[in-house]
């Protein structure tokens, strides 16, 4: 197999030099005193982080995506005890009203294969089939795109076992998050995850206490499992230390939401994180955008939720909507986007007969 990436790899002793410059040493590099990894090298986490003062320096469209982020502009929302911070962040535009259509998706070049990467991007592996990527068009300080080196399309299938792979990896600095091809992927065509700080979403740093509030724990063995139904954010967490369990049982889950005709897999959003042992939120969808989706430029607001939004970050490109958003909106595109809890339950019954 070619390596289409292997002219953007960036190796350690850079990336050493890219943490000792960003005023390090966050970076435990081979010789630098640190053996993050167990093994004397340093951890995907450390790689990231370097990676990104990297980026920052040395090419331009990352440089001035974080620094733009000082100008993003935040509202602390309260919606029925779920804590929503609704950022104003108009980089993100191109991302919120994306076409992802399959003919629209046909017509443009694949935005994460490499071949078509910008000028000045660089990436550092992860495992054998997939490139860790800075995010030119940040939501939070540190934003990483973690795609398959190989082009095909957005399936969690198969790739669940990555994606919990990559949180440990990641651990403890960052939390990793697929959304699915309908459920905000900007590329739905190619697969790919994305990391952030762990905590930045309250979904994920304020977990303990809302699963405490609003939720129960309804399935234990090697994989405990947390419904969530009276959060607004109507989800489920699986907690284990077995990968191959947590796996098992998240597939499982999966594999008994419904799928609208014609999908491969049913609309969701996933978030993991690992400390002494994931955690793996899983967000079934109902739909993909709110009814009060607006195109860009037109009418209603141009929010359109994945992952993030979900857990407690919402995007708004666009200055008038950041204005106006209100905790009742929120309600509704909760209400509308995440599978009602109900149909919730009944998946966890079929999952688990015993609860
Ligand atoms: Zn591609």
């Amino acid at each position: 197999m070619t390596d289409a990436f292997r002219d953007i790899w960036i190796g350690d002793q850079t990336l050493i030099e890219a943490s000792r410059s960003a005023g390090g040493p966050v970076y435990r590099g081979p010789g630098d005193g640190g053996a993050a990894g167990g093994d004397g090298l340093p951890t995907l986490a450390d790689r990231a982080r370097a990676l990104l003062e990297q980026q920052r320096r040395d090419w331009d469209l990352a440089g001035r995506g974080y620094e733009s982020l000082s100008e993003v502009r935040v509202r602390d929302l309260d919606v029925d005890g779920y804590p929503v911070r609704v950022q104003w962040n108009p980089g993100r535009r191109r991302s919120t009203s994306a076409k992802v259509d399959a003919r629209s998706i046909e017509a443009r070049p694949c935005f994460l294969c490499a071949a078509n990467l910008p000028q000045g991007q660089r990436a550092v592996p992860f495992s054998d089939a997939y490139a860790l990527l800075v995010n030119p068009f940040p939501i939070a300080p540190e934003h990483f795109t973690v795609p398959a080196r190989q082009h095909r399309p957005q399936r969690i299938a198969g790739a669940l076992v990555d994606l919990l792979v990559l949180a440990r990896e990641l651990s403890p600095l960052y939390t990793a998050f697929y959304n699915g091809p309908k459920c905000g992927a900007s590329a739905p065509d190619h697969l790919h995850f994305q990391a952030i700080p762990a905590g930045f979403m309250p979904l994920d740093g304020e977990f303990d206490r809302l699963r405490d509030q609003a939720g129960e724990v309804c399935g234990g063995a090697a994989t405990r499992i947390s419904l969530l139904d009276r959060l607004p954010c109507r989800c489920l967490a699986l907690e284990g230390e077995d990968l191959e369990a947590l796996t098992g049982a998240a597939m499982g889950l999966l594999d008994s939401l419904e799928r609208a005709a014609g999908d491969d897999e049913p609309m969701v959003n996933l978030a993991a994180r690992y400390a002494d042992g994931w955690r793996l939120t899983v967000i079934p969808r109902a739909r993909h955008r709110p009814s009060f989706y607006a195109a860009d430029g037109g009418e209603g607001f141009l929010l359109s939720p994945a992952t993030v939004d979900l857990g407690g970050v919402c995007i708004t490109p666009r200055q008038e909507d950041f204005e106006r958003l209100e905790a009742h909106h929120l309600r509704t595109m909760f209400d509308e986007v995440c599978l009602p809890a109900q149909a919730l339950r009944r998946v966890v019954s079929r999952t688990l007969p015993s609860t």
